[in-house]
């Protein structure tokens, strides 16, 4: 496998980072995970902007431009021989003095990686999943604002070791109010009268690229959709629930503390929507 580093490709076994690395010292540095798809990169311009807003909010000054960072992954993916593929862009603070001050690091390190990832089993996607609520809150915006995708996740890592704990693959993180925000590594809609609901960036959730593209494809389906404040009641009395992530893509919830959601059975509009991102996902997108 050929790595993008710091504007070579290189063998996996020569992309090394130091041990300076205040990526890997704090988690200081922002990331982003992005899918190719029959030779497409899907939403690539979305993920870049994404990405840019990530660095400006911590102060970091990405060391390419957006055409130079389009090509990048392109590059990887076809230094690959990939047409579907799972891609994962990480911009780290850099090699610095040990001690927090993100000034002592002199240039900023990109690497690119293009594989594979399965975050569920494929049954799941038929079946739908089980979750729990975990006790561990998703951390608020006036410690981390949630819209940036840092390499920081021990908040995410923490609830999904909990999830795992209770025999579930995903758990809901609640905000600090006690309001829905997000999974640990994807946003959450419910579907109520016909109506997708999801919360707001405001509730401590991602602007996800996938959540974005469902809202997309709600507009183009004629299905109302409303960002808002959800509480577990609302998931557990819900007619449908699914999650939403590159990595997951669109999955169906069944499932919530033991409470079967609608049917107990993944639900027609969760269809639809997973049916339009599939058929969105094979024919938008940056040839490669
Ligand atoms: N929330 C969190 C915490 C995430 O890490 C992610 C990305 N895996 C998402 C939501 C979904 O965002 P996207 O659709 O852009 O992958």
């Amino acid at each position: 496998m050929k790595i993008y580093l710091d504007g070579k490709l290189v063998d996996e076994a020569d992309a090394k980072i130091s041990v300076f690395d205040h990526g890997l010292l704090y988690g200081d540095g922002v990331f982003e995970g992005i899918r190719l798809y029959g030779g497409n990169v899907f939403r690539l311009e979305e993920h870049l902007v994404r990405l840019e807003y990530s660095a400006k909010a911590i102060l970091l000054t990405l060391p390419l431009s957006r055409a130079e960072l389009r090509e990048a992954v392109c590059a990887t993916c076809r230094a690959n021989h990939l047409t579907d593929a799972y891609i994962r862009l990480v911009v780290t603070r850099g090699v610095g003095d040990l001690g927090l001050a993100p000034w002592s690091c002199a240039r900023p390190s990109v690497f690119i990686i293009a594989g594979k990832i399965a975050i569920y089993p494929p049954e799941h996607y038929e079946l739908g999943l089980a979750i729990v609520t975990v006790a561990t809150r998703r951390i608020g915006p006036a410690a981390l604002p949630p819209t940036v995708k840092s390499l920081n996740y021990l908040n995410n890592i923490l609830a999904k070791i909990e999830a795992r704990q209770a025999g579930a693959l995903e758990a809901i993180m609640l905000n600090e109010q006690g309001y829905v925000a997000e999974c640990t590594a994807d946003n959450i809609f419910i579907v109520q009268g016909g109506v997708l609901l999801t919360p707001a960036s405001a509730h401590g959730a991602l602007r996800g690229v996938t959540r974005g593209t469902v809202l997309d494809l709600a507009q183009e389906l004629g299905l109302p959709t409303r960002e808002t404040d959800l509480t577990r009641y609302d998931v557990w009395c819900a007619d449908e629930c699914f999650l939403t992530g590159t990595g997951a893509e669109v999955i169906p919830v069944v499932k919530l503390d033991g409470r079967e959601i609608g049917s107990g059975r993944p639900g027609p509009v969760t269809a639809r929507v997973r049916a339009a991102f599939r058929q969105r996902s094979l024919t938008e997108g940056v040839r490669l």
